[in-house]
């Protein structure tokens, strides 16, 4: 017995090894992906609810590592955040994105507003602001067509993200809150801050079948409307979500029932075929 504890112990020394090998791995290798360029944003499109129209879409982060194949962002977004890497790459996805709605507008598609996701620790970063103006001056693309997604757990000073808001707005970019929903906050977020768009968190779509569930998306819906903000379901997965959601007023989603997140070639076939689903 007493040996066999001892392996075992070995075992999971060796286990948190790896653990924490992969993720200084990680760490180093995420601090070299811009320059090696092993970055790609994927698009998922938003679509509106009653016609089926593509309106916007979201960019999202991909990482292909030639040893380690595909990292998700679940993975290496919080590793970046720790190093402070977050905010390099933040500013590589802002350009990135920026860069891209602009081409397609020039290419001659309906001007979409394209949104990315900002993390805690860019958002409280000092030059965020600046990096927001000097990605759309560089790449010439209107403000309007800019939307940042933010969560409301990055929001940890009120009086501070306020002012920073409001700033962005001045600016012209629309704000949104991500994840709706899940946070201790909701109400306040909604009452502090300067928001255009709600983005109600997939886990109250997942069950709309839930009458509990149902009625609190309907509130969510109904209070949005009445503050005059946009309000977007995603995570549908299924027509009957549509449906419901339809039901209870609310006009845009995103979600697989859609289309997944896809390479800008994909996403411009779909801009092609747009109203297809
Ligand atoms: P998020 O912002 O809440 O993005 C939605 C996530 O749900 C995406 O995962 C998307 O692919 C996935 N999704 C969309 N529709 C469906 C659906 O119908 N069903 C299911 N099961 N999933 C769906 P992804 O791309 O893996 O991104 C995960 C998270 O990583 C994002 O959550 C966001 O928090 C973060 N992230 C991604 N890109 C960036 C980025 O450029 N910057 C920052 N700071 N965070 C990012
Ligand atoms: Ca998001
Ligand atoms: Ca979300
Ligand atoms: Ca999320």
């Amino acid at each position: 017995a007493k040996e066999n504890g001892k392996n075992n112990f070995q075992f999971y020394n060796a286990e948190l090894h790896e653990i924490i090998n992969r993720r200084v791995y990680i760490e180093s290798e995420l601090s070299k992906a811009i320059e090696k360029d092993q970055l790609e944003l994927y698009y998922q499109p938003k679509v509106d609810l009653y016609t089926k129209e593509i309106t916007g879409m979201e960019a999202l982060l991909r990482w292909k590592h030639p040893k380690l194949g595909f990292i998700s962002p679940q993975e290496f977004i919080p590793l970046a955040e720790e190093t402070g890497n977050i905010v390099a790459i933040g500013e590589w996805v802002l350009k990135t994105a920026c860069k891209q709605n602009k081409h397609w507008q020039e290419k001659g598609f309906d001007p979409l507003c394209i949104s990315i996701n900002v993390s805690a620790r860019q958002f409280e970063h000092s030059d965020f602001i600046n990096a927001v103006s000097k990605a759309l001056d560089e790449t010439g693309l209107s403000p309007q067509y800019l939307e940042l997604e933010i969560t409301e757990s990055i929001i940890q000073n009120v009086s501070e993200s306020k002012e920073v808001l409001n700033r962005l707005r001045s600016i012209g970019v629309k704000l949104s809150i991500d994840d709706f929903g899940t946070g201790y906050s909701s109400l306040y977020v909604l009452r502090e801050l300067p928001i255009d768009v709600i983005k109600i968190d997939k886990s109250f779509i997942d069950n709309l079948t839930d009458s509990k569930n149902l009625s609190m998306i309907k509130t969510i819906i109904d209070l949005g409307l009445n503050l005059n903000l946009h309000v977007l379901a995603e995570g549908i997965e299924h027509e009957y979500q549509v449906k419901k959601l339809v039901e209870q007023g609310c006009s845009s989603g995103q979600g697989y029932q859609f289309s997944r997140p896809v390479s800008e070639k994909d996403f411009e076939a779909l801009l092609l075929q747009s109203s297809i689903y």
